[in-house]
C-alpha cells in the first residue's frame, strides 16, 4: 500500500515517525529481514491458493492466519481505517482492493498486497498472479510488470539515486507498451510503513535522494494495459484504471547494501 503524499504517523507508535530517511542498524536489517520473510511466507501460501472459486475473503482469512503463525502482526488493518489483513485487486483494479465476497473466476488476475509487523520492523510486497488460465494479454502485462520491478531493483545501488530507480521501472515498462501509474508510488520502509523517501515509477534519473547503505525501501510499479490514469471507488480505497483497463502490480521491499541490494521479501 501506498499514497503519494506526505506521510503520517502512527497513531499506535511509542516514538512516532518525524520524518526524513532513515538507515537501518544491522541488528535492525535483522529485524526487517524476519518481517520481509514472514511477507514471503504468506505469498507463498497466497501463490498456491488463488484458483477459480476463492473467495478474495478467504485469501485474506488465510494471510491473517499464516501472518499470526509467525507472532507477527497484519502491518496493513486498521492503517488509516483499512479493514482488512491484505489488499485483494483484481483486473482493472490497481491496488488498495479490500476482500470480501468477490470469486475469483477463471481469466481473472490478482493482486495481492501483503504487509507484516515483527518486532516493530515492516515487510510490504505484492505480487499479480493469473487465476486459472488466462489470456496471452494478461500474462504479458503480468511478466512486464514483475521485470520492470526488477531493473528498479537492479537500479537500487549505493550511490546511485531514487530517480534512477524510477527512470528504469519507467523505461522498461514503456519499452514493453504498458504505462506507468504515477499518483501512487514506492515508499521507505522500517519502523513504519511509510517512510521517506517516496518512490515514484517514473521521472528522469539521476534526481532525488542518494542510495546509502541501510536503507530500505518498497519499490512497486503498477502499470496499465491502457492510460495511467486512475480513479477511486465508492468505497474510498479501490483504486481502478480510469480507462477499466487491465492493470498489474509487483512490490518488494529491499536493503540497500555494498556489493547490490538485499530482496528482504524473496518468495521465488
Ligand atoms: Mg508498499
Amino acid at each position: 500500500m501506498k499514497r503519494d503524499r506526505k506521510i503520517e504517523t502512527a497513531s499506535n507508535s511509542a516514538s512516532p515517525y518525524k520524518g526524513g530517511i532513515t538507515i537501518k542498524s544491522a541488528q535492525e536489517l535483522e529485524a526487517m529481514r524476519h518481517a520481509g520473510a514472514v511477507v514471503a511466507s504468506v505469498i507463498k501460501l497466497l501463490k498456491q491458493s488463488v484458483e477459480p472459486g476463492i473467495t478474495t475473503r478467504e485469501l485474506d482469512y488465510l494471510a491473517n492466519k499464516e501472518i499470526l503463525s509467525h507472532g507477527a502482526k497484519a502491518t496493513f488493518k486498521g492503517y488509516r481505517g483499512f479493514p482488512a489483513t491484505i489488499c485483494t485487486s483484481v483486473n482493472e483494479e490497481i491496488v488498495h482492493g479490500i476482500p470480501g465476497k468477490r470469486v475469483l473466476k477463471e481469466g481473472d488476475i490478482i493482486k495481492l498486497d501483503v504487509g507484516a509487523t515483527i518486532d516493530g520492523f515492516i515487510g510490504d510486497a505484492a505480487v499479480s498472479l493469473p487465476v486459472g488460465s488466462v489470456a496471452p494479454e494478461a500474462l504479458g502485462l503480468l511478466e512486464a510488470t514483475r521485470l520492470s520491478l526488477e531493473a528498479g531493483i537492479q537500479a537500487a545501488q549505493v550511490g546511485s539515486r531514487i530517480g534512477d530507480v524510477s527512470a528504469a521501472v519507467q523505461a522498461y515498462s514503456e519499452a514493453h507498451g504498458y504505462s506507468v501509474v504515477r499518483e501512487f508510488v514506492g515508499h521507505g520502509v522500517g519502523r513504519f510503513l511509510h517512510e521517506d523517501p517516496q518512490v515514484p515509477n517514473y521521472g528522469p534519473a539521476g534526481r532525488g535522494p542518494l542510495l546509502r547503505p541501510g536503507m530500505c525501501i518498497a519499490i512497486e510499479p503498477m502499470l496499465n494495459v491502457g492510460d495511467w490514469h486512475t480513479r477511486i471507488l465508492d468505497d474510498q480505497w479501490t483504486v481502478v484504471t480510469a480507462d477499466g483497463s487491465l492493470s498489474a502490480h509487483f512490490e518488494h521491499t529491499i536493503a540497500i547494501k555494498e556489493g547490490g541490494p538485499e530482496v528482504l521479501t524473496a518468495h521465488e
